[in-house]
């Protein structure tokens, strides 16, 4: 029979999912669909309950990540620390809700720079993503320092995290750091980066989980100060990966994946 995925939003168009998963299938000869789900939030608890067990496993985005935690039987460590759902899948008759953005970013951070512990990281933004990437990064022992625009969310997350922060972008530069890494939402389809132009040092990793476009301002500062960059396609295509591994225990060659992000446009 052939096995129901999908990727649950509200609203749902944007999502790469599907094709990248749809690679894998297609890769693997796995008989299977992956389909976009588009749920509003008053009918989520519904459907977990009678919807979800048509499906072996779905991808979880949009708005309904952190709503999903209340409505899983299970959560894994990962899932419960970040605070986000962003995956499901059965464990016998018990659906568990996981995190598979830590281990994308991990990873994606690790096609550069495989040693981050003690590494002095500067993570920019407190939002959703950036909880995933703090995670990685404290369970890699990096050194990090936090900074957001509304400084009261960086205090409250350095907390939680036991984490440092930056209060003033304008009193550190590139060369205090080894690893700087965009979770913000700046540079999504526009063209600025939230830090100076001249913020970069040669000796830096930096890395965008902005992923539209694929070369940010962000990035492109950081290229001309000579430092090393990674985009933010490699934080998508290592998570599905991940997920990918859930469901089929089957690791697939990320190119497979990253080929499949290339050639989808971007809405
Ligand atoms: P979010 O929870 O809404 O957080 C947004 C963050 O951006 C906050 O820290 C916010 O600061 C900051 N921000 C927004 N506008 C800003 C501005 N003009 N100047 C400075 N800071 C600003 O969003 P999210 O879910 O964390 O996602 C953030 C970005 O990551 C999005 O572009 C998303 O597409 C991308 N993302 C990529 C991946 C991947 O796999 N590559 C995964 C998840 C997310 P305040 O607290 O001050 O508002």
């Amino acid at each position: 029979m052939t096995k129901k995925f999908g990727v649950i939003g509200y609203p749902i168009g944007h999502s790469k999912s599907p094709v990248l998963h749809e690679a894998g299938f297609s890769e693997m000869e796995i008989e299977a669909s992956f389909e976009p789900i588009e749920v509003h939030p008053d009918e989520l608890s519904d459907w977990v309950t009678n919807v979800f067990p048509d499906y072996t496993g779905v991808a979880v985005t949009i708005p309904h990540k952190e709503t999903m935690m209340k409505l899983v039987d299970k959560l894994a460590p990962a899932a419960e620390k970040i605070g986000a759902v962003n995956t499901l899948y059965w464990d016998n008759e018990a659906i568990v809700g996981t995190n598979t953005d830590c281990l994308g970013a991990l990873k994606a951070l690790q096609t550069e720079c495989p040693e981050l512990s003690g590494k002095k990281v500067l993570i920019l933004g407190a939002g959703g993503a950036s909880r995933a990437v703090i995670f990685a990064l404290k369970n890699a022992e990096s050194q990090i320092f936090l900074w957001n625009r509304t400084a009261q969310r960086a205090t409250d997350l350095a907390e939680e995290f036991e984490i440092e922060t930056i209060e003033n972008l304008k009193a550190v530069s590139g060369k205090n750091f080894d690893v700087i890494i965009n979770t913000t939402s700046v540079g999504l389809k526009e063209w600025k980066s939230p830090v100076p132009e001249d913020f970069f040092d040669a000796k830096n990793i930096v890395f965008d989980i902005v992923y539209d476009p694929l070369e940010t301002k962000f990035l492109a500062d950081a290229e001309a100060a000579g430092a090393i960059t990674i985009t933010g396609d490699k934080m998508l295509v290592y998570q599905a990966l991940e997920q990918f591994k859930l469901w089929h225990g089957i690791e697939l060659e990320p190119e497979i994946m990253e080929q499949a992000f290339l050639v989808s446009p971007n809405e």
